[in-house]
């Protein structure tokens, strides 16, 4: 017997399904991501990664890396490198597909040479002011240039010279010749190609002419034999354009798709609004772990496995929407909770003598991750010295504060119940030392004291322990909706990062390593940073351990 069990798809993989039906392109699926290399991938990024490489994977098909790279003057290696880099850790492959719209600078100027020929662009002189003038508005045509009815000969004569570097910038464009009445702008004889005496990181000096995106971009997915390209909702309107090219120049018919962006509260997704935080330092660079950018994720500990559940658990809208940053967290939490390993760390450290243990040092077993019985147990050192947080200890306890105070009981993770005998205040009034009593039969696991105490609090040893720099982060923006405010400055949360620097963490931290992920008990998800701080370590957290905002 066969069991069926429902699969419901989202329109796009409808959308595939129905054209494998009807063996269009002989059933074939090519898929690709195109990024501009003038910025590092961020998390809407990841969200159409994921939906590309995921539908060739669903549908046996392939999917292209393509750098869109028509723009020299904001874009740079240091942006393809980081692509690359990010794209893989990830999680994806695009094996040998790596491919730029430069490598068609050729091809499609061959492409604008058969438009001129058959009438259909045309080089005009006027000014940018002059042509988005004439341009009009939506609800009323435009007007045509007066360079709109140049013959042929002229046409092809004028773009040479263009390319030949015989003219200055702004003084022609290519536009190709459509409709200045037609309601949709994008179609008013939109530009193909303006002059820029910039070189480009990898054509160099050869061309001084480079083609707009809107030029360029459907080309390039023609020329690759892409059969699905998938898009964000703002290119809806360009889609008559490219289909336009594809009719006129008679070339592979690459269907576009367009689906809403990844919206995230608290998280900005322009490029060009996180290029200002990098450039006026708001943040320490692209890979801050403040940033949403990939390379921050993964700086931050983030694993990309969760970043990938995320992608396919938003789904796939049409329309404009925004994902709460908890669904996020929480898939991020779910990964952590099954995979990190479980230690102490004191961020904040009180020191406490056990004025009766005069047993030198006893070594404690604990589990490395009661969520995976494969990570096994470790030993921990506890003995006369060892650390607390100072918040665990209050000199005049508020009502429902259960752990130290005079006179008051807690137990210690993994180990012992302790009274709190005696405290010690410096000139300022801050407790600086605790002496406490240990109840030697309370020893966790072997408790014959018969004690019941209300509160479990994580501590270290004061001579097995190591000093480490802690780096707690918070959200970069104090508003869900960032990018609805004119600046960002008047929205940026000063205390979205903290920094301690006397932190304790267990001895054995000394060897942890990039790449792992711990829990610090009672503190959240941790992981080791993978900046270079001179053979100090330095920790950055991951993740609080509960959801912020259901406070
Ligand atoms: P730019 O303004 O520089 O074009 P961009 O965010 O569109 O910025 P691209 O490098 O062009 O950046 O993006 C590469 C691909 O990622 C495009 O197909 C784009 O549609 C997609 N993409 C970008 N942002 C998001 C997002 N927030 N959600 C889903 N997909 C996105
Ligand atoms: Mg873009």
């Amino acid at each position: 017997m066969s069991e069926s069990k429902e699969i419901v798809r989202n329109f796009i993989e409808e959308i595939i399904e129905e054209d494998i039906r009807n063996n269009k392109h002989q059933g074939r699926i090519h898929t690709r991501f195109p990024p501009e290399p003038n910025g590092y991938l961020h998390i809407g990024h990841a969200k159409s990664i994921c939906l590309n490489f995921g539908l060739a994977n669903t549908y046996g098909g392939k999917t292209n890396l393509r750098f869109d790279d028509t723009n020299p003057v904001t874009e740079d290696v240091e942006y393809v490198e980081s692509i690359k880099q990010d794209i893989r850790w990830l999680g994806f492959d695009w094996e040998d597909r790596e491919y730029y719209a430069s490598d068609y600078f050729q091809q499609l100027y061959e492409f604008a040479i058969q438009l001129i020929k058959s009438g259909k662009a045309y080089v005009d002189d006027s000014s940018a002011e002059e042509i988005s003038a004439r341009r009009g508005v939506p609800t009323s045509p435009g007007e045509n240039s007066p360079f709109r009815n140049r013959s042929v000969e002229e046409n092809l004569e004028l773009f040479e010279e263009m390319r030949a570097g015989k003219v200055k910038e702004g003084a022609r464009v290519l536009r190709a010749k459509i409709d200045m009445a037609s309601p949709n702008m994008h179609m008013r004889d939109p530009i193909m190609y303006r002059i820029l005496f910039t070189p480009h990181h990898r054509t160099g000096n050869k061309w001084c002419i480079y083609p707009t995106y809107d030029y360029a971009h459907g080309q390039s997915d023609s020329i690759e034999g892409i059969t699905h390209s998938i898009c964000t909702l703002e290119f809806e309107n360009h889609r008559p354009l490219y289909n336009w090219f594809i009719e006129n120049l008679d070339i592979f018919p690459s269907r576009q798709i367009e689906f809403a962006r990844l919206n995230l509260e608290y998280t900005l997704m322009s490029k060009r609004k996180l290029l200002q935080l990098v450039n006026e330092k708001l943040v320490d660079g692209w890979d801050d772990p403040r940033m949403p950018t990939l390379s921050a994720f993964r700086r931050r500990g983030i694993p990309p496995e969760a970043l990938r559940e995320f992608a396919t658990a938003v789904g796939i809208a049409k329309r404009e929407n925004i994902i709460e940053l908890s669904r996020f967290e929480n898939i991020v939490r779910n990964h952590l909770n099954k995979k990190a390993i479980r230690t102490m760390a004191v961020l904040d450290p009180l020191k406490v003598i056990v004025t009766n243990y005069d047993r030198g040092v006893e070594w404690l077993e604990v589990e490395n991750n009661p969520e995976d019985p494969a990570s096994g147990k470790r030993k921990i050192a506890f003995s006369r010295e060892i650390y607390i947080e100072q918040d665990d200890f209050m000199e005049i306890p508020s009502d429902n504060y259960y752990r130290l105070s005079p006179g008051k009981m807690v137990r210690l993770k993994a180990a012992y119940i302790i009274r709190c005998d005696q405290f010690v205040k410096d000139q300022n009034g801050k407790v600086t030392e605790l002496h406490c009593t240990y109840v030697p039969e309370s020893r966790s696991g072997q408790d014959t004291s018969g004690l019941k105490v209300k509160s479990v609090i994580h501590w270290v040893d004061a001579s097995h322990s190591i000093t480490t720099e802690v780096r707690l982060y918070e959200q970069l923006f104090t508003k869900p909706d960032p990018a609805s405010f004119e600046t960002i400055h008047e929205i940026i949360n000063p205390e979205s990062l903290i920094i301690l620097s006397d932190a304790r963490l267990e001895k054995d931290m000394a060897n942890a390593a990039i790449g792992f992920s711990y829990q610090f008990m009672r503190k959240g998800y941790f992981c080791l940073d993978n900046g270079n701080h001179d053979g100090k370590l330095v920790f950055n957290r991951t993740m609080t351990l509960k959801d912020s905002f259901s406070k």
